[in-house]
This record gives structure tokens, C-alpha cells and sequence, in this order.
């Protein structure tokens, strides 16, 4: 069994059905346009299977793991803590698994919020999460075609679209995710 099918067992132990499916829709997504954008397939596919690695942590464990590798609590983070996963799951990754290529972590790390500065391999895992095979939502297709096209493009997109669906919520928002689109905006 290859390296990658050893993770594929891990991350399918790991988390429940409905998002490991997720998981491989995201692995699926973000190879191909790792192919389409020339970023580094093997990187492509390791950081989609294990972007959401800190995903099925309770919130106990979660404080845990905030404790023990202090990882920075903001307000916005102090009220739902899942917002951290990306965070928690960086350091588990590399402490649990050995994989801690700074790159591959960053995409882990910054998947949910994103940040401004953001590698090409760190926005190829913020879109691909957002548009992976299952994900189901008006413009998800216009956005599919448009990941193909230009990732910084896809991530204006997928920014103002995750904006919208938060604010809609009546949620707070991540202070990286209005950093990043005041970035995207004024820096193009
Ligand atoms: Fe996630
Ligand atoms: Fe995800």
C-alpha cells in the first residue's frame, strides 16, 4: 500500500462518512487544478486529504490541542471554536503524521479562513474545499469554470461568497477573511 493509501486509511478512520466523502471530493478537485495551475500534484493531494484532519476534535480536545501548541484565540475564534480545526489540525499533522512541510501545513492551517499572502498551494486548497464534486450551491458551477481559468480569480469569488453566507447567518466573521478581502480588493 502506497504512502498516500496508508492516509486515505487514517483520514477515513478519522472522520465520519458524509465528510470523508467530502475529503475525496476535495482530493479529487484539487489535483486537477494543481494539473490546470502547475503547483505540485503530490503537495495538491496531501494537504486536500488531510485539510480537515482537526475536524472531528470535540471541543475539550480542541482546547487541549490550543493549550498545547498556542495557538492564538480571538474573539471571533473564542465563539466557535471549529473555526480553529485548520490550526489544530497543522500542528496534529505534522505531530502525529510527520508530515510538516511548511507549505502543505499553511494550506491545512489557513483552509477555513484564509489570510492575506496566501502560496498557490494555499489557495488551490481554499477553493478546492469550496468547490469539491459534492458541494451543491447557486454559482458553485460558474465557479468551478472559473478555477480553471484563474485560482485568484476563483478566490475572489469564493471569499465574497463565504462572506455573504456568514453575514446571512447573522455569525461573526474571522478578522483574516476581511483582512484577505480588503487585500484582494484594493491589491487585486
Ligand atoms: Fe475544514
Ligand atoms: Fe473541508
Amino acid at each position: 500500500m502506497s504512502d498516500f493509501e496508508k492516509l486515505k486509511k487514517i483520514m477515513k478512520k478519522r472522520l465520519k462518512k458524509s465528510r470523508y466523502l467530502h475529503t475525496l471530493g476535495v482530493v479529487e478537485m484539487a489535483v486537477k487544478l494543481a494539473k490546470v495551475h502547475h503547483i505540485d500534484e503530490k503537495n495538491a493531494a496531501l494537504a486536500a486529504l488531510l485539510h480537515d484532519y482537526g475536524k472531528n476534535l470535540g471541543k475539550n480536545d480542541m482546547l487541549l490541542a490550543i493549550k498545547k501548541y498556542n495557538i492564538p484565540v480571538d474573539e471571533v475564534s473564542a465563539k466557535s471554536m471549529s473555526l480553529l480545526h485548520g490550526e489544530v489540525g497543522a500542528e496534529l499533522v505534522c505531530e502525529d503524521l510527520g508530515i510538516c512541510d511548511p507549505d502543505v501545513l499553511n494550506a491545512i492551517r489557513y483552509h477555513t479562513y484564509g489570510r492575506v499572502g496566501m502560496s498557490a498551494l494555499e489557495k488551490l486548497i481554499y477553493i478546492s474545499d469550496a468547490i469539491e464534486p459534492g458541494r451543491d450551491y447557486p454559482g458553485v458551477k460558474e465557479l468551478r469554470a472559473l478555477a480553471n481559468e484563474s485560482l485568484d480569480k476563483a478566490l475572489k469569488v469564493a471569499v465574497s461568497d463565504s462572506i455573504s453566507f456568514v453575514v446571512a447567518k447573522g455569525h461573526s466573521l474571522h478578522l483574516n477573511t476581511i483582512t484577505l478581502w480588503n487585500d484582494i480588493v484594493i491589491n487585486g
